[in-house]
This record gives C-alpha cells, structure tokens and sequence, in this order.
C-alpha cells in the first residue's frame, strides 16, 4: 500500500511551493488508493508558531485536500506533531549511539569553520572531517572536563549511495560529498536530519515525495535508514522523488519570502482553490500536451510521479490568472454568485448592505463571471449598481471625456430616454445612434457614456449594465455628467 506524506513546517504563512508539494502528494496517495499522513515538523521552538500552524490546517481545507492521518483526525501513528514525539526521538539516538551509528562530537563551532576554511583553501571536500569519530576515553575526558557539550553525529558509512529517483531516475553520491551531520543539538533538541526520517520510518511511508531543496539530505537519510533497519526501527527504506524547483521574476527561485509566493495572497485575490491548483499541477507535471485546463478528479486519474519533469518550472503569474479565468467560468452561476459573496460586502465593498440590491447582482453576475480573471475584481466591476453615485476617477474621466463628448452625451440621453429598456440590442441601437450624429463610431461614443455611468473606461458589457442599472439612474448620471 502506497503511504505518503506532507510534513510542512509551521513557520511563517503558507508558500506555492509547499502546496505544489502538498498537492504532489495528494495526487499520488489518491491515484493509488493509498493514505496521505499530514505531519506537522514543529521541532524548532524558535522558529514555529501556533499561528502558523492554523493557517496551515485552514489553508489545506481550503485547497480543499484531506488526508488520512494526521490534525485533527489522528491515526495509528499518533501524534502527528513532532513537538509531541521528542521521547521517541531520544530513544531512537540512544540506540544509534550504542550500536555506533552516531557519536558524541565535541567540536566547538569556530574549529569546525576553522577546518572548514583550511579544507577549501586547500581544495578538498569542505564538509565535516570525522575529528571526534573515534575519540579515546583520555580524549572524551578531556573535552568534558573542559565543559564542552556534544552534538550527536551521525557515522556515514564508508560507501557510495545510489537510489532510483522517482523523477531524477540514478542518482550516486560519494562518500567525500556525505559527511557525517548532527542529528542532536548539544542542548538534546534533536534535529530535522533525525526526526524526519525516523518519523517516516515510524510511519512507515513509502514514498518521500519533496522538494529538489532536499535531494542532499536523502542520501543521509538512506544511510540513517539502513542503520534504523538494523536497529528494527525501520522496515525498508521509502522511495524517494525530487520534484522541480519553482523560479520566480528573473528567473530567480522562488522563495517562501517572495510575497508572489504567498499563498493568503492568491486567496485575497479571489483565486479558486481548484483554479490554483490546476496552475500549481503545471509547475512540473502536465495533463496532456493540448489540455491544460482540468479539474481536481482529472489531475488524480491521470497523476504519474514518473511523469513529473526534473528541470525548474517558471511560475508564470498571467498564466495562473488566465487557468483560474477559466475555472471561474466552469462554475454554475449560483455557485459563482456564493464564492463572490466575500467580495460583495465590507471591507472589501464600498457600499453599506443596505444599497446592495440582491435583484440586481443576480442579473449582472452571468456577464460578470465570463470576464473575471480574479473574484476580488468583481467589487469595481459591480459597484456602479449599489453606489448612489458612480465613483469618481480623474483619469478615466479625463481619457473618455473629450471636446464634443457632452453633445454626443446629450444625444445619448435623447436616443436612450426613447429606447426600448426591456432591452439591451435597443440601448445598443440608441448609443450607435447618438454616436452616427456625431460621426463617431461605437466604441468611442460607448466611452463617455460608459464613464458618466459607471465612473470606469473599462467594465462589463455596457448596455446590459446599463438595463441593469434602470433607466432613471442612467439618465440622472448622463445629467449628472452634463452638468
Ligand atoms: N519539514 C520539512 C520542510 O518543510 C519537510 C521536508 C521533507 O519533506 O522531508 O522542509
């Protein structure tokens, strides 16, 4: 059975990169019938916080994932919090330093950058050079009597690693490039290096689905696997994939401090969950060459790890918006309706819930869903119905109204007030009128009526806004706008 796992950290606000991850995830465990364990990595005091640690739980939910163990739900492994696990941790380094797997070091900080930098000058392999693996007793003795306080280090077996990655295929590594590393703090924390395995040993995972950030870490934590097998904490080691770095503007990666990474950013906007997750599915795997516009079940049915591609995915903003577009217009109206409701009131909408007018919104919402990249962008393409005036914006203002735009308004407001208002083809009809008295063809006669009555250049189709509007507040505006 398939068993994979999302184990985020709880710092800072959830990134694209992690829910491209957790999505990768989640699409395997599905595909497979198999079970999502949600872990949360919360072993660094310093860094972690409860805050953090609810907007993950609630942007999950709202990505719309679920898993199987995990938050909330529990499972066989429980906890699921590694802050509630430090026991086990201990125990499992109390073993590996009896069978020798680990050892005490007792380099202080400023040796180790010390050797660090004679080791570079000197053109050989930087990483820790094996000074306290096999201590004397007299040596220990000396050490402790000098006060120094030991990491615990892992011993790396003198061998090459090699493993299959599930994206990246054969990948080898040498002895000279895995030094050993601490997986204990002096002060008894242990660290990411220990746990994360030792947690997906215990959980009995069996598939490392992550980041490329962390492909040098698992030839360590193979290393500590085979050492966990023998120690019967371990049952096999997992199979591990490697999924593509995400770059950002200038081809840059994308890091989790990049505000364009910020995931409460895309739901402010008015990003759908599924719209987002379409676009984040692109960063590294594709549906098919001529689909790229899919729902959540299509991506599951079809998700193939050995598809991912192993070279860096470009985060493409406009494209993110143009997938969501569509997904938007997917929606039932009704359903389309409900998900703008956030938008539609305070703080977002300048309005007061009294001149809402629930008629209205339901007639304009079928013009409003075929046009939005984005929901939030449904408060200014709206507000013209629920505002007693329509906003005053100086530099639509000034772009639309030009020398003989108030005779063309006038003749306007003449064709309209004798136009069919049942009808939006016959305030068409009126505008185009106006417009052939003026020698003007449509789209510059739809401008300054367009501004005086919405307050905007740029909206929903115009002459069903304005049989929504009503034709008294059009023609007090077009008044409003002459006078
Ligand atoms: N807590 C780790 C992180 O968020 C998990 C890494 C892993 O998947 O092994 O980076």
């Amino acid at each position: 059975p398939v068993r994979v796992r999302f184990c985020p950290s709880p710092t800072g606000n959830p990134h694209v990169g992690l829910v491209r991850t957790a999505l990768f995830n989640w699409a395997f465990a599905r595909h497979h019938q198999g079970t999502l364990v949600f872990r949360i990595e919360d072993t660094d005091a310093a860094r972690d916080s409860e805050e953090s640690y609810q907007q993950l739980l609630d942007s999950m939910r709202w990505l719309g994932f679920d898993w199987d163990e995990g938050p909330e739900i529990g499972g066989p492994h429980a906890p699921y919090r590694q802050s509630q696990r430090m026991d086990l941790y201990k125990d499992v380094a109390a073993k590996l330093l009896d069978a020798g797997h680990a050892y005490h070091c007792y380099c202080s900080q400023a040796e180790l950058d010390e050797r660090r930098e004679a080791a570079r000058a000197a053109g050989k392999p930087s990483g820790y050079d094996g000074h306290c693996r096999d201590l004397s007793a007299e040596q220990v003795e000396a050490y402790r009597a000098e006060g120094r306080e030991p990491i615990v280090r892992f011993r790396m077996p003198d061998e090459t690693i090699t493993f299959t990655d599930l994206v990246r295929g054969e990948l080898t590594f040498t002895p000279e490039n895995v030094p050993d590393y601490g997986i204990v703090r002096a002060n008894g924390a242990p660290l990411y290096t220990l746990v994360n395995p030792v947690d997906d040993a215990l959980m009995e995972i069996t598939h490392v689905l992550r980041g490329e950030d962390l492909l040098s870490s698992t030839p360590r934590q193979i290393a500590l696997y085979k050492a966990l097998i023998e120690l019967g904490v371990a049952k096999g080691i997992p199979q591990f994939g490697h999924l593509p770095y995400v770059m950002g503007e200038g081809n840059k990666k994308l890091s989790k401090r990049d505000p364009q990474a910020s995931l409460n950013l895309y739901r402010e906007r008015g990003f759908l969950p599924e719209g987002l997750l379409n676009y984040l599915s692109l960063l590294g795997w594709s549906l098919s060459a001529d689909q790229d516009i899919f729902t959540t079940d299509e991506l599951i049915a079809a998700f193939d790890i050995a598809d991912v591609n192993p070279n860096p995915a470009r985060f493409d903003l406009k494209k993110c918006e143009a997938i969501n577009a569509d997904h938007i217009r997917l929606l039932d109206v009704k359903d389309f309706t409900e998900r703008c409701a956030p938008w539609l009131q305070a703080p977002f909408a300048p309005w007061s819930p009294e001149e809402f007018d629930e008629a209205k919104w339901q007639a304009i919402a079928p013009h409003a869903q075929t046009r939005l990249k984005v929901l939030s962008e449904i408060t200014d393409n709206v507000d013209f119905l629920f505002l007693a005036e329509p906003v005053f914006d100086e530099p639509s203002w000034t772009k639309a109204m030009k020398e003989g735009s108030d005779a063309l308004l006038a003749t306007a407001r003449e064709k309209l007030d004798a136009a069919d208002w049942t009808s939006a083809e016959s305030l068409k009809e009126a505008v185009l009128a106006a417009g052939e008295a003026h020698g003007l063809k449509l789209g510059k006669a739809q401008a300054p009526v367009r501004v005086a009555v919405t307050g905007r250049t740029v909206g929903l189709p115009l002459f069903e806004s304005l049989e929504i509007l009503g034709k008294e507040a059009t023609l007090a505006r077009i008044d409003a706008a002459l006078a």
